[in-house]
């Protein structure tokens, strides 16, 4: 499952459900899009587990 942050805009894949954000500890969870799970998937095959969406950055 992959979820998104709305306070920080942290991407990141967890299994199970999550209760906060690994990155800033806020419960402002939701599950991520599909156009940012795309995005994720790129970056996963980069070997990288995660992204973070700077303030103002568009998908
Ligand atoms: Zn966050």
């Amino acid at each position: 499952m992959t979820y998104a942050c709305e306070d920080c805009g942290f991407l990141f894949c967890r299994v199970g459900s999550i209760k906060e954000c690994p990155f800033c500890e806020k419960p402002n969870i939701r599950p991520a899009t599909e156009e940012e799970i795309g995005m994720l998937e790129k970056l996963l095959e980069q070997g990288k587990p995660s992204l973070k969406i700077k303030e103002g950055e568009t998908l």
